[in-house]
């Protein structure tokens, strides 16, 4: 059996359609999720569903217990990540799972950034861990900017501290199908480490130009100072260490940090990713 962790959220969505669309049977799923009611529309495609909080221990055993692959979809409860990939690890390793897919970070050991951190920890406690791993070390989503664009086109003006750095961002769509193509790889998984992202990196202006040129309007990129971005957040209402965190992750994309060059993300999916116009087109017509 093939389990998938947050099966409720965004990516894990994508994920299980991937995998069925990629011929896995949904007998052969198993998605784990803390809400019942989250769930109940993937018990009714007929994959099994298993309830359990990251937090509850006994809970995971349960969750796990039969199954051979995991994808450890990482937590979205920033600041508790480590403590909580920490139970669902020791859970798998209680029933012997036997390969453990974790979605990191793209240049997870490299880029510096603070978002990094819970995810390197993570990849420590994976190879301590005993159970074969493979790291999904995912770079940008593209809907982190598309999912601000009545924003963006509301005020003609993107705000960023990024600089020119290239962001090798890609549809959330995309990492789920790199993530199926790995669980149902016949190839050995255990030891790879895949940095994912699409080969037409963009920066925080091109970012602006692709916006107003699908929207037919003038979008232009303002670079502000990291402190003053901090402020602006923080003023909008973005909880301070997020405001935090998201400023300290534009410092590192001038550096780099969410650059990728691998190509290994058009290789798993056989095709190239989503560019970034299609991605925004979608966004506008939905
Ligand atoms: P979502 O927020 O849509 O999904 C997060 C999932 O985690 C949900 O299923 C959620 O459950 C589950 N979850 C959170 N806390 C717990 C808990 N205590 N116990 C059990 N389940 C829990 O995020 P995405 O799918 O968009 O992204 C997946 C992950 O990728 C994120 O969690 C985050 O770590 C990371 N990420 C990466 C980004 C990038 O650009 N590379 C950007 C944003 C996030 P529920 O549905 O019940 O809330």
């Amino acid at each position: 059996k093939i389990a998938v962790t947050g099966a409720t959220g965004q990516l894990g969505g994508l994920v299980i359609d991937a995998l069925l669309e990629r011929g896995a049977v949904p007998a052969q799923l198993v998605a784990i999720g803390r809400s019942e009611e989250k769930l109940a529309p993937l018990a009714g495609k007929g994959l099994e569903t298993r309830v359990a909080d990251y937090n509850v221990q006994p809970d995971l055993v349960s969750a796990l217990e039969g199954v051979d692959k995991l994808l450890l979809i990482s937590s979205s409860e920033v600041g508790q990540r480590v403590a909580q990939h920490e139970n669902i690890i020791n859970a798998a390793k209680q029933v012997d799972v036997s390969l453990i897919a974790y979605t990191s970070i793209a240049n997870a050991m490299t880029g510096g950034m603070e978002l990094a951190e819970e995810h390197i920890a993570t990849e420590r406690l994976l190879a301590g861990s005993g159970i074969g791993y493979v790291l999904l070390r995912n770079g940008w989503y593209i809907e982190n900017y598309t999912d601000q664009l009545m924003g963006y086109l509301n005020s003609g003006v993107i705000l960023g501290a990024a600089g020119e750095g290239k962001i090798s961002a890609a549809a959330r769509a995309d990492f789920a199908e790199a993530a199926a193509a790995v669980l149902l790889s016949d190839e050995e998984q255990n030891g790879k480490i895949y940095e994912l992202g699409s080969d037409k990196p963009f920066t925080l202006n091109q970012l602006a130009g692709a916006v107003g040129a699908a929207a037919g309007q003038d979008v232009a990129y303002k670079e502000v100072d990291p402190e003053q971005l901090e402020k602006i957040y923080a003023d909008a209402g973005v909880p301070g260490p997020f405001a935090h965190i998201l400023v300290d992750t534009d410092v590192r994309i001038r550096e780099g940090a969410l650059e990728v060059s691998t190509g290994d993300l058009a290789k798993l999916i056989g095709r190239a990713p989503a560019s970034l116009g299609k991605v925004i087109k979608d966004n506008l017509d939905k």
